[in-house]
């Protein structure tokens, strides 16, 4: 007998909450919405987000910017990339992340992924001597062997920027996503680990690639009015000859953050409750191969992935039709043509045709799933009934 239909919505966040509205309202009444445009004796929101979010991170320095896109874009402008010089990503990511390589004149060389939805570290040492960059991006929020990562990166002087976006408050090993490369960009879009619609954050503990990112960032010579920025004698050099590629982020911003940073521990608890609720159950299953996930790693469970491999596209399109039916929103990396945020390295055309095979292997197979708090424990195991249903039923169908 079929599940009674999920009525929840895969797209609804939770609300603010009060600290954060009363916080934009402050900000609304003061007028005050740029981030230079403070009274004296004032500290601006984005200012004191940034120190806040440096200590959350234990890093020397953070920028608050316009998005996790544009972090990416200027922390290769500002780790010296060059025009058309190649960098490697992940060839399973979202298309921001090759994109940020192009808007900053890079040519992606796309490395492979594994069946465990983290980057083949063999393909990658294998790329490596082509290219003095990673963009790695901890797509979904797995995160690779970053012990073999960085002795591969070391050993070939490859520069490692992170792709935070879903990996905020995560870790490898007690060492915070984030904190193995130079640096690392964070969003703060609304599907993300804290919601300002729009926003990214930049860390590192470079002073010199740091002041190189104020300056781009747009801080014209107003960068000491920064919340974690490196000592005045770094600019020295950098705010003459960086070019500013205006993408700040406002007070209001800042303002709506701060209070969910204070929040965000408790959040990636209940995030990781919902996650082995319905891991536990799609496990349990025996439908579906669930990406295995390493002792070391303490991942944010705020989406769920799990593979039917060697599924045909046919059965892929109908499971997500029978579990949309049901009221449970899948995506399908399979897919040979887009959908909403879904899309995978085939319809990027405006970078280099690549082979992948291991990865189109993966993402032929590949579901992924949305878990917002506004759904319960209770909605999380009902979701989970629902996609083992539709998984029963798809192999029902395979064996007639
Ligand atoms: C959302 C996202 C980004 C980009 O963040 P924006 O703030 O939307 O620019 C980058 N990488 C991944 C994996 C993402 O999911």
């Amino acid at each position: 007998m079929a599940p009674k239909p999920f009525a929840g919505t895969f797209t609804q966040q939770e609300p603010l909450g009060e600290a954060a509205i009363a916080a934009a309202i402050r900000v609304l009444e003061s007028g005050r919405l740029h981030r230079y445009n403070t009274v004296a004796g004032e500290t601006a929101e984005a200012a004191l987000l940034e120190a806040e979010f440096a200590a959350f991170q234990g890093v020397d320095y953070c920028l608050a910017c316009a998005s996790g896109g544009y972090a990416m874009h200027i922390a290769l402008m500002a780790a010296g990339l060059k025009h058309g010089e190649p960098v490697l990503t992940n060839g399973f990511t979202l298309s921001p992340v090759p994109g940020a390589i192009v808007n900053a004149g890079g040519k992606p060389v796309l490395v492979e992924c594994t069946r465990n939805l983290v980057i083949d570290l063999d393909d990658l040492e294998q790329k490596a001597a082509g290219a003095r960059f990673l963009l790695l991006s901890h797509m979904r929020g797995h995160i690779a062997d970053m012990d073999r990562l960085m002795a591969i990166a070391d050993r070939h002087g490859l520069t490692v920027i992170e792709d935070c976006a879903h990996t905020m408050g995560a870790d490898w090993n007690g060492t915070k996503s984030g904190n193995f490369g130079l640096a690392a960009c964070f969003s703060t879009q609304t599907y993300k680990h804290m919601n300002s619609g729009e926003g990214g954050l930049l860390t590192s503990n470079d002073p010199d690639f740091m002041a190189r990112a104020i300056i781009l960032s747009g801080s014209y010579m107003l960068y000491e009015r920064h919340g974690a920025a490196p000592a005045r004698s770094h600019f020295e050099k950098a705010r003459l000859e960086t070019p500013n590629c205006s993408g700040r982020m406002d007070n209001l911003r800042a303002a709506i953050l701060r209070p969910q940073l204070a929040g965000l521990e408790k959040n990636i608890e209940r995030w990781n409750d919902r996650y082995s609720t319905i891991e536990t159950a799609l496990k349990s299953s025996g439908l579906f191969h669930l990406p295995e996930r390493p002792a070391a790693e303490h991942p944010v469970g705020s989406s769920i992935q799990f593979l039917a491999e060697d599924i045909a596209p046919d059965a892929a399109r109908a499971f997500v039709a029978n579990a949309k039916a049901l009221g449970v929103e899948l995506k399908w990396f399979g897919d040979a043509d887009p959908v909403a945020f879904t899309s995978n390295h085939h319809s990027w055309r405006f970078i280099a045709d690549q082979a992948l095979p291991k990865t189109d292997r993966v993402l032929s197979g590949l579901f992924d799933m949305r878990i917002p708090l506004t759904f319960s424990i209770d909605d999380c195991a009902h979701i989970a009934a629902i996609i083992i249903h539709c998984g029963e039923q798809m192999r029902l169908k395979g064996a007639a």
